[in-house]
């Protein structure tokens, strides 16, 4: 079996953008969802499956530039990907597809773009009783029996006519699969295709056999911005995640003295094979610790001479892109600095911003303790300095206040 597979991602998503109040003028499929578009989700849970020989993806006019960019990684291996651009209707959408399908293919699966979840076994289930030798079929639909009471009511009053029997009933959801040729057929004969709202209406009018896969698992689709965020919640089970961060370092004549990217005035720095930033680097092993990817040491080995002299904040970037790749980003971050002079309450505001600023969030997110160690070990002897850091994580992308912060 050769299958075309038709992404149905072409509106702009006008319920969504009513009910974001205007807050986000992307089409809703290029959405932020645990870090990736919403589409690329979609595209994601489709892949490996050796039935597919292409994609064709109906796209909001205008879009399909930053669509190649932001939807799969470069490396990317599979079947060729075609765009097209999406109409006014969904019908129109799967149309513009359809026609730049490969007759090669004798077999069409249309699934909405908004639709991040598809269940994979179904899909699997999908082409496997489509090609069942046994009763042919025109189509197979993915679909859900009907769950909630239903009540038929008078339209004017809404007085309620009759509880409609529900057991013969079932929502149509996507994907669904179906005869390339007799859905040509059917764009063709009927004048209202343009107003079908799925594939198998269209089928079902020019005659052909469709039957449902019952389904009771989780195929959400994304209406409204509560949708969304419904769904990151799903997909983020662990939303959180903490990391601890210390470090020590000698304090000797002849060196600066940084913490947090901020130079401090004094006599003494911080010794070490870096600019010695202690607080950047309790923060960053704190970072790596969160995510579980080792520690400061073995991303800038001091046996490196690339890396001498080198400023935290430039460590801090790789690491921040790391963790951003891996859905991450740092929502807090509490730090104490052990040092016994000089009193650091004058920088600490300083200090705050410019954390907040290399880390790209607001300064509330971020929290700088200064104590002395009242005369006592290295540090209260003026010999080190020592830091530690508490970073908390949160799944998804850091919000708007990160893209002014960096
Ligand atoms: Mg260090």
């Amino acid at each position: 079996m050769k299958v075309s597979l038709i992404i149905a991602a072409g509106g702009r998503g006008k319920r969504f953008r009513e009910e974001s109040k205007g807050k986000s003028s992307l089409p809703k499929l290029f959405l932020d969802l645990a870090g990736r578009p919403l589409l690329a989700h979609t595209l994601e849970a489709f892949r490996k499956i050796p039935q597919i020989r292409e994609i064709v993806l109906a796209l909001p006019p205008g879009t399909q530039e930053w669509a190649k960019r932001r939807l799969w990684d470069k490396g990317r291996q599979g079947p060729p990907i075609r765009f097209v651009r999406g109409g006014r209707r969904r019908a129109e959408s799967v149309w513009n597809a359809l026609r730049r399908t490969s007759p090669k293919n004798d077999w069409v699966m249309v699934h909405d773009g908004a639709r991040p979840f598809p269940p994979r076994k179904a899909i699997v289930e999908l082409l496997r009783r489509g090609t069942a030798r046994r009763a042919p079929l025109d189509g197979i639909i993915l679909a859900r029996p009907v769950v909630p009471t239903l009540k038929r009511v008078a339209p004017k009053n809404g007085r309620v006519l009759e509880t409609v029997d529900r057991s013969s009933l079932y929502e149509a959801e996507t994907p669904q699969l179906v005869r390339r040729s007799l859905l040509f057929e059917a764009y063709r004969r009927n004048p209202k295709a343009f107003l079908a709202t799925d594939e198998s209406s269209l089928i079902e009018s020019v005659g052909g056999r469709v039957k449902v896969l019952p389904h009771s698992g989780w195929n959400l689709k994304v209406t409204t911005p509560a949708d969304l965020a419904l769904a990151e919640a799903y997909f983020c089970s662990a939303p959180l995640t903490v990391g601890f961060g210390r470090d020590t370092h000698r304090l000797v004549k002849g060196r600066k003295l940084y913490l947090g990217g901020v130079r401090i005035p004094f006599e003494k720095g911080a010794l070490g094979h870096s600019d010695g930033d202690v607080l950047l680097h309790a923060i960053a092993d704190g970072l790596l610790g969160a995510v579980g990817l080792g520690d400061l040491g073995e991303w800038f080995p001091p046996t490196n001479p690339r890396f001498k002299g080198i400023r935290s904040e430039k460590m801090l970037k790789p690491i921040l892109a790391k963790i951003q790749k891996e859905g991450w980003w740092p929502a807090r971050v509490d730090s104490v600095i052990i040092l016994e002079r000089p009193p650091l309450l004058r920088f600490k505001n300083r200090l705050q911003k410019e954390v907040a600023r290399i880390l790209g969030v607001e300064p509330g997110r971020v929290s700088i303790k200064a104590k002395t160690a009242e005369g006592l070990g290295p540090e209260g002897e003026g010999l080190a300095v020592t830091c530690e850091a508490l970073v908390l994580l949160k799944r998804g992308l850091a919000p708007f206040e990160a893209e002014r912060g960096r």
